[in-house]
């Protein structure tokens, strides 16, 4: 937990963000600037600041990360026409909040 992170403060439930998912381990809640009919966003809940920072220990968190995305867009209806998953990482791979998230994108062609 990070005092001055954003998505901590979220996934701590701190905010009024709606989650479409919630489990011990993570939170799905939709993009506030959405680059798609669908754009969630796949949020572990403990902080760790981006894939570069990933220990070994955290190896069950990605596959849960992933997991859960594949499930979000089944929910969502997109599972068959397809999506994106996308985590960007560091400023020149455009990440902008500096806690480890999954973007699940799509919903163009259902
Ligand atoms: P990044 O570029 O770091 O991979 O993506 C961060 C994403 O978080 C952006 O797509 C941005 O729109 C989204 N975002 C930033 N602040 C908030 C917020 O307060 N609420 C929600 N729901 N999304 C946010
Ligand atoms: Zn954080």
């Amino acid at each position: 937990m990070d005092a001055e992170c954003l998505f901590c403060k979220i996934a701590s439930g701190r905010t009024d963000t709606e989650f479409l998912h919630e489990t011990d381990a993570l939170v799905v809640f939709k993009d506030i600037h959405p680059h798609a009919p669908v754009h969630l966003l796949i949020v572990p809940k403990k902080h760790i600041r981006s894939i570069n920072d990933v220990d070994e220990e955290d190896r069950e968190i990605l596959v849960d990360c992933i997991m859960t995305a594949r499930e979000m867009a089944r929910r969502s209806g997109i599972h068959e026409s397809g999506y994106k998953l996308l985590f960007n990482v560091e400023r020149g791979g455009g990440q902008v909040i500096f806690h480890l998230h999954l973007h699940l994108i799509g919903g163009w062609n259902r």
